[in-house]
């Protein structure tokens, strides 16, 4: 069901006031389906199929919200809620027919500066808050690390902030994750506290899909104080991350509308995914409806060349760059504000758009170091095929 079709608030929450089990947040997150076994009685999996998730799940484990189980159409094979949440056969195949595959596209490992911080760009520093994801996501292209082991999280903010403070290049702070609202209250304060007084910050952002996999989170009171007091001292962003007009319900509708009574802006930064979004009409009913509930339409991102995720969720450039276009024609100024974004190694670059075959770009941001190279265009020669700027060759303007 397209839930474009009502507007979100004529349809009764999920969420029942009485029902204190499902408010409480904590509680709800252990109703999360992480195993096989409990998957089979929830979904309609064949015995063959069952096999091969189990061997998936070792490879990148699940994490599912009964809330985000529940928007699935079980009539539907192609649902694309279905594909965002259930492990998939695709997931074996590492590199795959689209191209060479990495675990880290974007390069974080170069501007690992230890204690969980990312510096990739002079004036923004991420924290990679925690692992855990109230849902692990099939498309993520942190795979190699959420919901896993690993030595890439923030062990002391407090350490964390003194980097920070100490480099007055940095204008802005975003705590990653994973997912940052995930964390108890509390421990999200103690992270908070020390950005307050931190001048050379204009803001600080918390980036999260929480909002849309999860939005029982934001009815914790404490949690929307805790922000809104923040928020008066220092300008706070949540970006999230809605990819498809079935996840604009009337629950994350609530959870948005409770981040912006404590005065938070909140951004979109979707993923271009094959046989989610990848259509003209899901993506104008995606960037509608997010201007109706009140988030800003801000990246829509070419899926990057992830290991396990290029080969069944990227679509080729050309076929992205047209959807887009089509999408922006029938789009009012607001709905239309998204960049669709490359998020490469070198930086972020906008595609702006083609002439026949020639792709046109626009970097936006640079590495530390080579930020020369922010704001040059670049022009690279389309084919059918190409996902990512590295299958396509540069063209020499002269
Ligand atoms: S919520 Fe974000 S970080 Fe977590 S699995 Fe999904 S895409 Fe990845």
């Amino acid at each position: 069901m397209d839930r474009e079709a009502e507007p979100p608030a004529s349809e009764p929450l999920k969420f029942a006031p009485n029902d204190t089990a499902r408010l409480d947040w904590k509680k709800e997150l252990q109703n999360n389906i992480t195993t096989i076994d409990e998957l089979i009685n929830k979904i309609e999996i064949t015995p063959a199929e069952e096999l091969i998730l189990r061997e998936v799940v070792d490879a990148h484990p699940m994490n599912i919200p009964q809330y985000y189980l529940d928007l699935i159409d079980q009539d539907d094979p192609n649902d694309p809620i279905r594909k965002m949440c259930i492990p998939s056969r695709e997931e074996l195949v590492v590199a795959g027919a689209m191209g060479e595959t990495t675990k880290d596209p974007y390069g974080d490992d170069k501007h690992d500066k230890g204690n969980g911080i990312l510096h990739k760009y002079g004036y923004t520093a991420l924290v990679v808050s925690t692992e855990y994801c109230a849902m692990y996501c099939r498309h993520c292209f942190r795979k190699r690390m959420v919901g896993l082991e690993n030595d890439k999280t923030v062990e002391n903010f407090r350490e964390a902030a003194k980097y920070i403070a100490a480099h007055e290049e940095i204008t802005n702070v975003v705590v990653s994750g994973g997912d940052p609202f995930m964390l108890p209250t509390d421990v999200i304060a103690r992270m908070l506290e020390p950005l307050r007084d931190i001048p050379h910050l204009n803001y600080v952002r918390i980036g999260s899909r929480a909002p849309v996999v999860f939005p029982v989170r934001f009815l914790d009171d404490e949690l929307i104080e805790l922000l809104e007091d923040f928020n008066r001292d220092k300008t706070l962003y949540v970006p999230t991350h809605f990819n498809h007009p079935n996840e604009l319900t009337p629950e994350a509708t609530e959870a948005l509308a409770r981040l912006r009574s404590a005065g938070i802006s909140v951004n979109n930064q979707a993923v271009l995914l094959r046989d989610v979004n990848d259509d003209v009409e899901t993506l104008t009913d995606l960037m509608n409806g997010l201007i109706r509930i009140g988030v800003n339409p801000y990246y829509l991102y070419q899926c990057m060349p992830v290991s396990r995720v290029r080969h069944h969720f990227q679509v080729p450039l050309k076929t992205g760059v047209d959807l887009v276009d089509k999408a922006r024609q029938q789009l009012d100024g607001y709905a239309k504000r998204f960049k669709y974004i490359i998020g490469h190694d070198i930086g972020k670059i906008e595609i702006c758009g083609r002439i026949d075959d020639k792709l046109i770009l626009k970097q936006i941001h640079a590495r530390a170091g080579e930020e020369n190279d922010a704001s040059r265009m670049l022009v690279h020669k389309l084919d059918d095929t190409g996902g990512w700027l590295d299958d396509l060759p540069p063209i020499e303007l002269t």
